[in-house]
């Protein structure tokens, strides 16, 4: 068991170093200062923060039970905090989604033994494209309806959420801990992050927010893409933001305007000081509601 374990540690270097390599050039990001700090949720259920999307950490006696896998390079430094949590071996990972800051250490889990879920619609992105993911770093179990996983006094729900961010998106419900994680379908800083060349549409986010806050108690912990951890008036109020400037820019779309008069004429401005103080996401979002209402009509 040591010897297998150290083993899979040194190719677990030597693959993260590549991939660091590639990474830092690729993104200019040096990885190598990053720290991975784990917070703990309830009983077993740990965040941890590092560089992109939020990992969630279900540790206890049936093994871990992960999601997301942040970039590759982080990897080593991932397991070794997952190992603080729960000495037990990494089980399964899902991915909420197919963006890189969340499935770029699939490879390194996948190379390490962890199985590896995710929606059909992940994937197929991962899988092709112009660069595709090797098959290590590829989903072994795919679905497209709810998944239930029962391990650790856990019921987990795998819940498929349509076109919200990406096609390929996945709430996860840990009904014991009373934490939902809702992947980039909802981030509690700046304004809604779509990405309509994966899947995105208007409709698809206003859904996927419903669903969470359906799914969600009063007390429950909900645990966005990125950002501050929050509760489901947070996503009741983002709804209703994304809504009231959806009504904007349909009533500016009707009077003929193009997308740059959408911007001049500021239709977030009321809640850019809440949403976004002095960012720019408001820019991104306006962009993609402006093209999906304009072929929607
Ligand atoms: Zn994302």
């Amino acid at each position: 068991m040591r010897l297998r374990s150290s083993m899979f540690f040194t190719t677990l270097t030597v693959a993260a170093v590549m991939v660091a390599t590639a990474a830092f050039a690729q993104q200019g990001q040096d990885f190598s200062k990053v720290q991975v700090k784990a917070t703990k949720l309830s009983g077993n259920f740990y965040t941890l923060e590092g560089q992109g999307g939020l990992i969630g950490v279900l540790g206890g006696p049936d093994g871990v039970f992960m999601v997301d896998t942040q970039f590759a390079p982080l990897t080593e430094k991932i397991v070794a905090a997952v190992k603080e949590i729960s000495p037990g071996p990494i089980r399964f990972v899902v991915n909420t989604h197919v963006h890189g800051d969340h499935t770029g250490g699939n490879e390194n889990f996948g190379t390490l033994g962890v199985t590896i879920l995710a929606r059909e619609q992940l994937r197929a992105r991962l899988a092709g494209g112009p660069k595709p993911s090797p098959a290590a770093a590829l989903p072994v179990v795919t679905y497209n309806a709810p998944v239930t996983i029962n391990m650790n006094g856990e019921a987990i729900q795998l819940i498929p959420i349509q076109s919200a961010h990406t096609d390929g998106d996945t709430m996860v419900y840990f009904p014991n801990a009373d934490v939902i994680m809702t992947g980039d379908v909802y981030r509690s800083v700046g304004y809604p992050f779509p990405d309509p060349n994966n899947g995105w549409t208007f409709n698809g986010l206003i859904d996927g927010l419903n669903k969470i806050i359906s799914t969600a108690k009063a007390t429950t912990k909900i645990v966005p893409g990125h950002g501050p951890i929050v509760d489901k008036n947070a996503v009741a109020a983002h709804r209703d933001m994304a809504l009231a400037v959806r009504n904007k820019v349909a009533g500016l779309i009707k009077q003929g305007q193009t997308v740059e008069q959408v911007l001049a004429a500021k239709p977030t401005a009321e809640f850019d000081g809440k949403v976004d103080p002095g960012g720019s996401s408001h820019e991104r979002f306006l962009r993609a509601l402006y093209g999906n209402l304009s072929s929607a009509k």
